[in-house]
């Protein structure tokens, strides 16, 4: 027998075996997926599109909907399998078609090894424009990976303390009345929510929410519904006398100088959330806004939300970490941030009824990190 034939029946049997294991259909539709995923020397990237089902339907003052795209990745290597995930909704621009093609330009197999991160994200980030959120994905993928390898969850490689974790809000979408009220009870076991306005309704949203929570604290996302500056700041008023803590983009982010005087004459913290998207934003955002909302997917993942947090806590701005609606996997990659941060909205996977994993939870409304390595999570059904 030839040494070449030796390796190929070898490799086949570990295939088999593989296949075994993991399941035939655990994702394998990314054209790296051509040989045994179990057992690589080098790394092999797979992903598969997914559709997340909304519990509710979900409103906010640009659409609304009931399902929103997603691709699920893994990164193969010597048996070690990281998972990484893009949730899309659909008013930004990317798709999982968009995704598709991305990934298709990658090859991770050139890198010796998944330590070398910022030599892998570099590449990735070098490899075609925009495509923020297939990059995060990857990201993603490539830290549950390396945390694996390690045998360590990444708050513990960062060195943060997880019992700082915040408590995380839930978001109440822009509704009727009786469904506004109805999900605040249904919200009970959430410490602080997060309500949606720009809708036209601004008021009967916080009067519904807060007839049925008086006394919870309350953040407040308008997604640049409110045009006026003037009238701007009279909501911020009334909302202050509601005990609302802060105000996420109250107006459009092209309205820099509206929303500077907004931040400037608001008794209330002025949160950055559109108008932020990867590190050279906080700078764009420091004097306009008293802080920033950072997610994974608009930033690229955890490589960079980690730097994010360290130049706006040098510029002595807030941090508010958010998420799309999403799978435990990315929001239990947030999560590992989520100690160094003021306040958590990662509620997006709390927002669907068809979770692949576990992974990070909320007891009595704060997060809990768990203690497996990497991103922390564990698959509970295939998809
Ligand atoms: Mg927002």
């Amino acid at each position: 027998m030839t040494h070449n034939r030796r390796d190929f029946l070898k490799r086949a049997g570990l295939l088999a075996a593989s296949g075994a294991l993991i399941g035939a259909n655990d994702c394998n539709s990314g054209k790296q997926n051509s040989q045994s995923n179990k057992g690589s020397k080098k790394m092999e990237l797979t992903y598969k599109e997914y559709e997340l089902k909304l519990k509710h339907v979900f409103t906010i003052a640009k659409n609304s909907r009931t399902t929103t795209p997603d691709m699920q990745v893994r990164i193969h290597y010597k048996g070690y399998t990281g998972y990484g995930e893009a949730a899309m909704p659909p008013y930004y621009p990317e798709n999982p078609k968009s995704a598709k093609k991305f990934y298709e330009k990658l090859d991770l197999g050139q890198f010796k090894d998944p330590f070398q991160i910022e030599k892998i994200l570099n590449y990735v980030d070098n490899v075609a424009e925009g495509n923020h959120f297939a990059k995060a994905s990857i990201d993603i993928a490539l830290h549950d990976l390396v945390g694996k390898l390690m045998d360590y969850p990444w708050y513990k490689i960062w060195g943060y303390d997880k019992t700082k974790t915040p408590s995380t809000s839930f978001t109440i979408g822009i509704d009727e009345p009786e469904m506004v009220k109805k999900k605040t009870e249904e919200a009970e076991r959430f410490n602080v929510l997060k309500v949606k306005l720009g809708g036209g309704n601004d008021k009967e949203m916080i009067n519904s929410v807060r007839s049925v929570a008086p006394e919870k604290p309350l953040y407040v996302d308008v997604n640049g519904g409110w045009k006026d500056k003037h009238k701007a700041l009279d909501m911020v008023n009334w909302l202050e006398e509601q005990g609302i803590e802060f105000v996420e983009q109250p107006m459009p982010k092209d309205q820099i100088e509206d929303i500077a005087w907004l931040t400037q004459n608001s008794s209330l913290p002025i949160m950055a959330d559109e108008s932020v998207q990867r590190i050279q934003s906080v700078l764009d955002a420091y004097q306009v806004y008293d802080g920033i909302n950072i997610k994974l997917m608009k930033c690229t993942g955890m490589r960079e939300a980690h730097k994010m947090i360290n130049l706006a806590r040098s510029l002595n701005m807030k941090v508010l970490m958010g998420c799309m609606t999403a799978t435990s996997c990315s929001i239990s990659a947030a999560a590992q941030l989520a100690p160094a941060i003021d306040w958590a909205d990662l509620d997006g996977n709390l927002l669907i009824s068809n979770d692949p994993y576990e992974g990070v939870q909320v007891v009595d409304g704060k997060l809990v990190l768990p203690e497996r390595p990497g991103i922390g999570i564990k698959p509970i059904k295939k998809i």
